[in-house]
């Protein structure tokens, strides 16, 4: 393990973000050697906190992580506070000299990773003035970490794109999208690319439909006042699920390596069909959920507007006109206030002749690989029923990882932060597909927006089902069903 040396600056560091995930992922990524002596962090946000303050926040943060006292001092002590107003020039004035004393004192050889946790408004002004008071001039590294969301369309993505980009090149520049942190979807590459029994059957020769599902059985919580603004489409599909979507079709990569796996996503998104707005009506389907037990309609949820068409819900039939994919229906879903909370994903292959049978019929076989809350891949498979008769019966053959492994998988910010601090970009988003996939997007969003439905079309699903009749018409319309 090679220790990497830096100083982060995060802004927004009294935030949510900061609290629940980014403490605990650098002290992960201390406890297990990759930070040690030579890192330091400012924690910047507009509140006037001390050092011990802050220093208490960052112990908090990581309780129940900690295996003895001096570690967590230790640990601590390596964090730094400054109040900032990211509008305010000469606060950057303050950071810049407080960071050349860190770097100094750490022996960070002038590496800087600086994470934006706070509203993407405030990105293009931070990229900016990070530039203009000379806080990135140092002899090391200097790279920006951005959170989702990118954008709510793609001409704002593309402002907000062209405003960092003025400061950061693409190559300091680091998208975070979670989804991609997550070992069972880096996984995805090593089933599809390390596995000749896979391999050869991973196309449209082969595969029946591809089916990507992203459920939350949380309601909107306390994220009211973005959500509504937002609605599934934006929230989930234009970045998690196309993102899990280009590396399930996307054709080998030459090598494991940024360049080469963008390339292979770029051509994917590229040959994305884009719908018009009678495709869109065909192949989306939308919701809202209603009351349930215990549960509130999302229109009476806190910050939502009581005739709100914000959409919790999103089904849909995707098209991917690359050689090996194309024809195949790649069919996605997520939503809130589902029956459960399960991201999986679903390979179902074309059915054999059953004559040899008797013509009974044969089970779906399946290849299916659970993201979370199980994490492991199962496969189906029609083997003989035990028996005299000779008939078949559905088997599955499963692998799941131990709660031993599990407890020993990198969360997905330890591991992507760690990826940050080492220039490896490759399970980040670059510009390049964000942009083929707001284009996408906002094709649907545009179709929708034509579409005028009457306010009482919303509420169309309840709490705890699985969405709308409509999403299990779109795959029965083409002979198909949800596997999960
Ligand atoms: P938050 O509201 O909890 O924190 C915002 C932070 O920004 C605070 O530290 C606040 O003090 C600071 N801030 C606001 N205005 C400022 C100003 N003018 N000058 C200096 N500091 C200022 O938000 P959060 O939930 O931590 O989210 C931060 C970002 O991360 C958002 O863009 C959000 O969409 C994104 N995000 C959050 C989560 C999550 O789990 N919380 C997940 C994914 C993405």
């Amino acid at each position: 393990k090679k220790e990497q040396k830096a100083l982060f600056v995060i802004f927004g560091g009294t935030g949510d973000l900061a609290q629940r995930k980014l403490y605990p992922a650098l002290f992960n990524l201390y406890k297990r050697g990759y930070l040690k002596k030579h890192f330091a962090v400012i924690g910047t946000a507009r509140r006037p906190w001390s050092n011990g303050y802050y220093r208490d926040v960052v112990r908090s943060s990581i309780d129940g992580m900690v295996n003895f006292q001096t570690q967590i001092d230790e640990f601590a002590s390596h964090f730094y506070y400054q109040s900032h107003n990211v509008n305010d020039v000469d606060h950057y004035e303050t950071l810049r000299v407080l960071a050349d004393k860190l770097d100094q004192d750490y022996g960070l050889e002038g590496n800087r990773l600086y994470y934006l946790a706070m509203s993407p408004s405030f990105f293009g002004t931070i990229c900016e003035h990070l530039k203009s008071q000379g806080l990135t001039k140092t002899a090391g590294y200097n790279r920006v970490i951005i959170e989702k969301p990118f954008g709510h369309d793609y001409a704002s993505a593309k402002e907000l794109n062209d405003e960092i980009s003025k400061y950061f090149p693409e190559e300091a520049t680091f998208r975070i999208d979670h989804y991609l942190g997550k070992e069972m979807i880096q996984n995805i590459m090593a089933l599809r690319f390390g596995n000749s029994i896979l391999s050869a059957i991973w196309n449209n020769k082969m595969i029946s439909n591809i089916q990507v599902t992203l459920s939350e059985s949380l309601g909107v919580e306390e994220r009211g006042g973005y959500y509504d603004t937002a609605g599934a489409l934006r929230d989930m599909v234009q970045n998690h699920i196309l993102q899990i979507v280009a590396l399930l079709v996307m054709d080998r990569p030459d090598s494991y390596c940024a360049k080469d796996v963008r390339k292979r996503k770029v051509e994917t998104f590229e040959a994305l069909k884009i719908y018009s707005p009678e495709e869109v009506a065909q192949n989306f389907v939308r919701g809202q959920y209603g009351e349930g037990k215990d549960m509130v309609a999302y229109r009476d949820e806190s910050m939502i507007a009581p005739d709100s068409m914000t959409e919790t819900f999103v089904a849909g039939k995707l098209e991917v006109d690359n050689c090996d994919m194309a024809g195949v229906p790649i069919y996605i879903r997520t939503g809130k206030r589902l029956a459960t909370k399960a991201t999986r994903i679903d390979i179902v292959f074309k059915q054999d002749d059953d004559s040899l049978f008797g013509g009974q019929g044969l089970a779906d076989n399946t290849v299916t690989i659970n993201v979370e809350p199980d994490t492991g891949i199962d496969f189906t498979l029609n083997t003989k029923k035990i028996g005299q008769e000779f008939a078949t019966r559905q088997t599955n053959i499963g692998y799941r990882l131990t709660e031993e492994q599990v407890a020993k998988v990198p969360e997905a910010y330890e591991r992507l932060i760690l990826n940050a601090l080492q220039g490896n970009s490759v399970n980040f988003t670059h510009w390049d597909e964000l942009e083929y996939s707001w284009k996408f997007v906002d094709a649907i969003r545009n179709a929708w927006d034509q579409e005028d439905l009457p306010v009482d079309y919303f509420p169309n699903y309840a709490c705890g089902t699985m969405g709308p009749q409509a999403s299990d018409e779109l795959l029965a319309k083409a002979g198909h069903h949800w596997i999960f």
